[in-house]
């Protein structure tokens, strides 16, 4: 449900759809409006509730389509094209923007967070707020070094020469992000798109409503809005956006859509960052600090958004002997941490929405005989208590699909070794995770197991590691961003090789003898005594 604007001029409100609604449509309809910022289609408003005012210049928002997402590209490329965008001035005044709004706003971003996933405070500032901090403070610390054109060794073959690599915007980019983590995987993409001097329209999920009104509200007062917007909406809004020409998107979400952003942008030769998700494993061995362990398994999964989170650990692979001893010290911990009844605990986010909720209960119910620990839920609240299941079978949903909630399902194997096998039968995943001490499992599973990221002894930590990419592999995404890897992702590498007119020998240039032949093959071959014997007539 969208916030309400109750102006002074209020005197009247009913939810879209209702029957007070349609009523109150055929009496003002002119007066009817909506509290959005941006654009919005008849779809999106079907979740909002209308507010009536008496205000007669009042119109109807108009709907956000193929035409106004044309207009849109083309007022931020113009933009771009007047080399707006390029400076470091503007690139670091616009990152001041955001740190600016980030001193200022830290209460409301919490507040949006909340309403959108009942996320505790701490966590919202832990994995969001100061991830979208430290990303802001990095990159208005290390701009100008980035930008910096790369030098590059040059060959006999063109010498005397000098080259460099000089990284130059792309133009126009396209942000679409999702809802579990809406405020972080909105903002970090945006400041790697302004750090490398493109315009950015920014598409916040419409599943975490407050989030994506606030985004609007913020961007619009903080940033320059001849480059940088925000377009609120869902599929209909998306779909007009992917329409358009970008000169890059980055998108995040689920496989299923970033199939639909990869087909629309291949249209248009339009290069794509996916940032998907997938199955990310746990592989637990028995030579370990298990209570550490434990404790960072929750921390990776329930204590991560309920586990909706893409790097979050989705299964645990153990050895049979091991299980029962890791359920204990996972029961413990969780005790722990969300007390006897974690429903209620106010350290644990809900579930995002009732359509999500429905999809994790049937995930459960289809192997509720198997549950070791948990299985409470509460519809109302949205919420699910951490649930392990142990060995439910491989064909079961919960082991087919990715699960993106508080449900654990712990697959025992005889050898811990068993554990690449099943790994590699599934499609590749977006993180995977390794509990041992042993150092030739380690080397092993870093040889083996592919996936976009790797933790051993922890769980989701290497996100936060500045100097490490962020990003998938096949099924899991492809391209990657974070820090350095964003201005990089949002850059074109263009090669240059800088030459005088000195040293123009006739060697390279027609007719081709027999000589020119052999001294350009020493040359070449780096056989530098061979080309000299050849010019002084002895080879
Ligand atoms: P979502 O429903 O919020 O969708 C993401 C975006 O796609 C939204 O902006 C939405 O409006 C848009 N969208 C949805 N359907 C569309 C359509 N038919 N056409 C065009 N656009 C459309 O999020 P989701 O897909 O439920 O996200 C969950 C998935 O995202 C999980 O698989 C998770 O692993 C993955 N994820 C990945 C990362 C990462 O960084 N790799 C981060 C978070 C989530």
């Amino acid at each position: 449900m969208k916030s309400l604007s109750l102006g002074p001029f209020l005197v009247a409100s009913a939810p879209v759809g209702s029957r007070d609604f349609a009523i109150t449509r055929q009496c003002f309809p002119k007066q009817l409006h909506f509290n959005s910022h941006s654009v919005v289609s008849s779809s999106y408003l079907r979740r909002c509730y209308a507010t009536l005012s008496v205000v007669p210049e009042l119109q109807e928002k108009e709907v956000f389509d193929g035409e106004k997402a044309s207009l849109l590209v083309k007022e931020l490329r113009k933009s771009f094209d007047l080399g707006r965008t390029k400076s470091y001035e503007w690139r670091v005044s616009q990152l001041e923007g955001i740190a600016k709004m980030l001193e200022e706003k830290e209460k409301e971003i919490a507040e949006a967070l909340y309403k959108d996933l009942s996320k505790p405070a701490l966590e919202a500032f832990i994995s969001e707020f100061s991830q979208v901090k430290g990303s802001c403070s990095e990159a208005l610390q290390e701009l100008k070094q980035w930008m910096k054109p790369e030098k590059v060794n040059t060959s006999i073959t063109t010498y005397p020469s000098s080259a460099e690599i000089v990284s130059e915007p792309l133009g126009v980019v396209l942000v679409i992000s999702t809802w579990n983590f809406p405020f972080l995987l909105s903002m970090d993409p945006v400041i790697g798109a302004i750090s490398a001097g493109n315009a950015v329209v920014l598409k916040p999920s419409e599943i975490a409503p407050a989030t994506s009104s606030l985004l609007a509200n913020l961007l619009k007062d903080y940033l320059d809005n001849s480059a940088i917007r925000v377009v609120e909406g869902a599929v209909h809004e998306t779909t007009a956006l992917l329409e358009q020409k970008w000169d890059k998107i980055l998108y995040t979400g689920s496989a299923r859509v970033g199939r639909i952003v990869m087909a629309a942008a291949a249209k248009h030769l339009t290069p794509v960052v996916l940032e998907l998700g997938g199955k990310c494993p746990a592989v637990v061995d028995s030579d370990i600090n298990l209570q550490v362990a434990a404790r960072r398994i929750i921390g990776g999964k329930w204590a991560c958004n309920s586990g909706q989170a893409c790097i979050s650990v989705d299964y645990i692979i153990t050895t049979k002997e091991f299980a029962p001893k890791l359920i204990n010290a996972l029961k413990e911990e969780l005790e722990q941490c969300f007390g006897k009844d974690p429903i209620e605990s106010k350290d644990m986010s809900r579930i995002v929405s009732p359509a999500q909720f429905t999809r994790l209960a049937k995930l459960l119910d289809e192997v509720s005989d198997k549950i070791v620990l948990g299985g409470q839920k509460d519809e109302k609240k949205l919420k699910i208590a951490p649930t392990i299941v142990l060995d439910v079978p491989q064909e079961a949903m919960v082991m087919q699909e990715e699960i993106f909630g508080p449900i654990m399902p712990i697959i025992t194997v005889d050898n811990i070794k068993d554990s690449f096998s099943i790994i590699k039968s599934k499609p590749k995943p977006l993180a995977a995770y390794l509990f041992t001490n042993n150092e030739q499992l380690k080397k092993d599973y870093v040889e083996n197991i592919s996936s976009g990221g790797m933790l051993i002894n922890d769980t989701v930590l290497h996100v936060a590691t500045r100097g490490l990419p962020f990003g998938g592999i096949e099924e899991s995404g492809m391209g990657s961003y974070h820090g350095k890897f964003s201005f990089d992702t949002f850059s074109h590498k263009k090669s240059i090789l800088y030459r005088g007119f000195e040293a123009d020998t006739s060697l390279r240039y027609p007719p081709y003898t027999p000589k020119k032949e052999k001294l350009l093959k020493a040359i070449i071959n780096g056989n530098i005594f061979g080309a000299i014997l050849i010019l002084i007539g002895w080879s």
